[in-house]
């Protein structure tokens, strides 16, 4: 008999592009059915035919409590209660907009979008409204949503798919986007050297994580930062997904900070949302109130600043407090110790990249700093790996290009699960001969 999965996966291939909202959901990479999701609570996740698996994925990252925290839906049950949209300034998004303005010192103004995209697509208006000027810098393999101008190189599900460039971004987009290889100081000084009246902003991931999980080689943010100040051009640091997830203020909040510098803008998503569509561009008064209704740079949306949405978004960052972070970065750390025991054991080739509670692992004896060594890794020992874990109860991103995402739900239940699925995983991934499974 066919499963409910494979059922519901062939059904919505009808009616959906691939079956799936978002491309990496759909397992090209690793092969097999997706797992339609049913309801999940705490670090577990139920699929539709009732099996339960530890999740490590966190929806790509917002579910910094696990699912389904009770104070989180309570807070957001209140707000629909209070309708679930109005198309006017509320409390609730004025709230979240002032703890974001406590916990990230640097950002004075806050503007709330939906998505990460259109968080860094705004950020990059405003950058080229502030400087007049057109070219932004970005890093190769770094991610910052799909839109035109920043798909170019991008990580994620570009990477997972092994795409070129996407047709529908016009010449023109794209040549007003430098990519650049991630790392490279020298490299930014030089477009900087040959274009640095034309360059209106560089955006970086501080530690990329959509090309597997990268640490910053050291003072590389920090001479971002300066070239930038020195050409007169934006600093965008996408904190989209590092943002509330390595500290209560992000990657900021663990480097900028104690180095004594900031971007200009930030972007935020994911766990500022809680698991509700929310986003936002945060960063100096001057810069933001460019923006309009204060300024002549123009951005709305429909839904943004949605009560709902921002009442989860409030209760996860109100409940994220030291003890989370700490169990985080505790968590992670053995995790990253198991992965790589079963793997060492079983004679498979990896690296475990980490910085803070972030962590990948590539299937590669090389090291990977940059988005041409993370592509060189054995994407098919992962799709091996990745099912045997599924198979034994463990869900993992369907990508050897994406973090391994830890939540404050994880505990030594959950973690011996893992351990236990862990040795028969790293044999699959040792063997070219097994399927990738189902
Ligand atoms: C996820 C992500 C985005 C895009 O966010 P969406 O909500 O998926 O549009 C942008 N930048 C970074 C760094 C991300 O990780």
């Amino acid at each position: 008999m066919t499963s409910s999965n494979a059922r519901l996966f062939e059904r919505a291939r009808r009616v959906m592009p691939g079956g799936v909202s978002s491309p990496v959901r759909a397992f090209g990479a690793v092969g097999g059915t997706p797992r339609f999701a049913a309801s999940a609570r705490g670090a577990w996740i139920t699929d539709v035919e009732g099996k339960q698996y530890v999740d490590l994925v966190g929806s790509w990252g917002p579910m910094i409590l696990g699912h389904a925290h009770p104070e989180v839906v309570a807070a957001v049950q209140d707000a629909v209660g209070d309708s679930s949209s109005f198309g006017a300034p509320c409390l609730r998004e004025l709230e979240l907009a002032e703890e974001i303005v406590r916990l990230v010192e640097p950002v004075q103004r806050v503007r709330f979008t939906s998505s990460g995209t259109e968080a860094v697509m705004t950020a990059v208006r405003l950058a080229r409204g502030a400087t007049g000027r057109a070219l932004i810098v970005k890093f190769a393999g770094c991610y910052h949503g799909h839109s035109d101008a920043l798909l170019a190189a991008a990580g994620s599900g570009v990477a997972t798919l092994g795409l070129p460039d996407s047709p529908g971004v016009t010449a023109g987009t794209a040549a007003s986007t430098l990519v650049l290889p991630y790392g490279r100081l020298d490299l930014v000084e030089q477009a900087f050297a040959a274009h640095g009246d034309q360059i209106a902003a560089v955006v970086t991931e501080p530690v990329p994580a959509n090309m597997g999980v990268i640490a910053p080689p050291a003072g590389f943010n920090r001479g971002l930062r300066d070239l930038c100040s020195a050409h007169g051009a934006v600093f965008i640091v996408d904190e989209v997904l590092t943002g509330f997830r390595l500290s209560r203020a992000g990657y900021w909040g663990l480097a900028g900070s104690a180095e004594g510098w900031a971007p200009d803008l930030f972007t935020f998503g994911k766990v500022v949302g809680g698991g509700l569509p929310m986003s936002a561009v945060g960063g100096r008064a001057d810069l933001m109130d460019l923006l309009a209704p204060a300024g002549p740079v123009y951005q709305a949306g429909t839904l943004s600043g949605n009560p709902a949405a921002a009442a989860a978004g409030l209760a996860t960052l109100r409940l994220a407090d030291d003890a989370v972070y700490a169990h985080l970065d505790q968590v992670s750390s053995q995790l990253r110790a198991m992965v790589s025991e079963a793997l060492t054991q079983a004679g498979v080739a990896h690296r475990i990249n980490h910085w803070g509670n972030l962590f990948s692992v590539f299937f590669t004896s090389a090291e990977v700093s940059d988005y041409d060594t993370a592509k060189a890794q054995d994407s098919a020992a992962f799709a091996r790996f990745f099912h045997a874990m599924l198979d034994r109860g463990v869900w993992l991103a369907p990508s050897a290009f994406e973090a391994w995402f830890v939540s404050a739900a994880l505990g030594e239940r959950e973690l011996d699960v893992i351990a236990r699925a862990l040795p028969e995983a790293a044999c699959a991934a040792a063997d070219p001969a097994r399927p990738a499974g189902s």
